[in-house]
């Protein structure tokens, strides 16, 4: 359903994602940061789906309950991050009751757009803006369903992710490795592809 009751199962699932896949995420942070992003995502989600069944009933309501959870509660870099990409996404879908294959590219837009304000990572900084930004121009070019435009957003940031591994961290606290954070995936591109995944599996 794309009305506000499938956009909190879409988080649900979400959140399972990042259960499932805390170990990894944590352990991607490891080589490059400081071993938290699966722990912090984790507690995020954990926090936002205790909200979800008194989120509100449109798909902008629901995800600005995930924004201000998320920043209140993941803490790091990724916290403000992710929180102001779902609080761009909530205000960009505004009061509409169900979503669109239009307003979700539009969404996910106007989510890298927050990210890149508040955090000024260009492409190739090797940060989530690496999974996202393809992850947009996929959805965009992408026709058909919801579920067609997720799809085309997550197999975008599953390959944004990997592309990752080669390049020298330029923000973040992977910045401080220089050099030496080649070779290791982008911790924060792999969850932006995770979630965007976890997304278009509950649209299908
Ligand atoms: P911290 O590094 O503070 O412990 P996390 O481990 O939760 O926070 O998140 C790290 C991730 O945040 C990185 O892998 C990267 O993708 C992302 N990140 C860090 N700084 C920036 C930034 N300035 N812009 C975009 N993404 C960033
Ligand atoms: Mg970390
Ligand atoms: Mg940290």
């Amino acid at each position: 359903g794309c009305d506000a009751a499938g956009v909190i199962a879409a988080i649900r699932s979400a959140a399972a994602v990042v259960d499932a896949h805390r170990d990894e995420l944590v352990n991607l942070d490891r080589e490059i940061g400081d071993a938290d992003h699966g722990e912090n995502l984790k507690r995020g989600f954990t926090a936002v789906v205790s909200k979800l069944d008194a989120a509100g009933d449109t798909p902008g309501a629901v995800l600005k309950v995930v924004a201000s959870t998320l920043i209140s509660t993941v803490g790091g870099a990724a916290g403000p991050l992710y929180g102001t990409a779902f609080l761009r996404a909530a205000a960009k879908l505004g009061t509409a009751v169900a979503v669109t294959p239009g307003s979700v590219v539009d969404a996910l837009e106007a989510a890298l757009e927050g990210v890149v304000a508040r955090g000024k990572a260009e492409p190739g900084d090797k940060t989530m803006v690496d999974a996202l930004t393809p992850a947009v121009a996929a959805a965009r070019a992408a026709p058909g369903s919801v579920a067609d435009v997720l799809r085309a957003a997550a197999d975008a940031a599953d390959q944004g992710a990997r592309d990752t591994v080669p390049l020298v961290a330029r923000k973040g606290r992977a910045s401080y490795l220089g050099e030496r954070s080649a070779g290791h995936m982008d911790p924060g591109a792999r969850s932006t592809a995770l979630l965007l995944r976890a997304f278009a599996e509950a649209a299908s």
